[in-house]
């Protein structure tokens, strides 16, 4: 599933690409993939204009002006594929395969818009979801969504209440909960505690003050030079303008089980917690 740096990449082209334009028709092939109803959202949005594309956690926030939005989940298969009216083809999500003719089977919802612009939602499992939210709505779906590293209400004292209350769970575990910290995934989870030299196993209330203070700095510093590569392009996401996120080559733990360690030379561990793939350094990492 794409992290926040990841539905970052994907808002920010996104917002480049559709701000702006009207939507003329919206067509939907898969109830499931549409809510409340195929019939509710194609109604509401049909003739609305796109006002602004954001982002909450992992869910992106398309405000249509009014009492009227879009929210976007990709979820573990979704893929957004934007087609111009030259019909040069973007996708950001998940790649299925080339992306090739469009619509395909896997296209659940396409929203036209009245310039000959596209946009195609993808999704193989359809655990994904394009649903229409008036703004009381959208603000109950922003509220399932835990401390936002990038909100003025991320301060250390609430992220350090957030740890203090959850003493017994894997600190790993806590940092991916998106009820409480909000899009941070496995690589970013990763990637953090390796900056902090804290192992992924420990327990949240076995962390000392400094260590909390140090994750607190280091989670919205690596999520924000994250998005200024682009995200990570690992086997499920690209960017909506085909080309690669470059945080790949910035990672310094995850994906490197086996390999010696970039900071002290030791070897990365890889183990499974809670069911994820997760790296640290034995010997850097305490
Ligand atoms: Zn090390």
């Amino acid at each position: 599933m794409p992290e926040l740096p990841e539905v970052q990449t994907i808002v920010n082209e996104l917002d480049r690409k559709i701000k702006g334009k009207t939507i003329k028709e919206v067509v939907v092939d898969a109830a499931r993939s549409a809510l409340p109803s195929p019939k509710i959202l194609i109604a509401k949005i049909k003739g609305q204009k796109i006002k602004a594309v954001k982002r909450r956690g992992k869910m992106i926030d398309i405000d249509l002006g009014g009492d009227h939005n879009i929210l976007i989940h990709l979820k573990m298969t979704g893929q957004l594929v934007y087609v111009g009216k030259t019909g040069k083809q973007v996708s950001g999500g998940h790649p299925i395969g080339t992306v090739g003719e469009l619509p395909n089977k896997f296209s659940h919802v396409i929203i036209k818009f009245t310039d000959g612009s596209v946009l195609y939602f993808n999704d193989i499992r359809k655990f994904g979801w394009v649903k229409y939210a008036t703004n009381i709505e959208r603000d109950i779906a922003r509220q399932k969504y835990g401390l936002e590293p990038f909100d003025k209400e991320y301060t250390l004292e609430n992220f350090k209440a957030i740890i203090k209350r959850s003493p017994k769970k894997k600190i790993k575990q806590l940092l991916m909960d998106q009820e409480k910290i909000s899009g941070i995934g496995n690589i970013y989870a990763d990637e953090s505690l390796f900056i902090v030299h804290v192992r992924p196993t420990r327990t949240a209330g076995s962390l000392k003050e400094k260590e909390i203070k140090d994750l607190f700095l280091a989670i919205p510093k690596l999520l924000k030079f994250a998005i200024s590569k682009g995200g990570t392009t690992a086997d499920n996401y690209v960017r909506t303008d085909g080309s690669k996120g470059q945080m790949v080559n910035y990672l310094k733990v995850y994906g490197r089980g086996g390999k010696k360690c970039k900071r002290c030379g030791g070897t990365v561990n890889k183990i499974r917690l809670g069911g994820r793939g997760t790296h640290y350094c034995p010997d850097c990492q305490k």
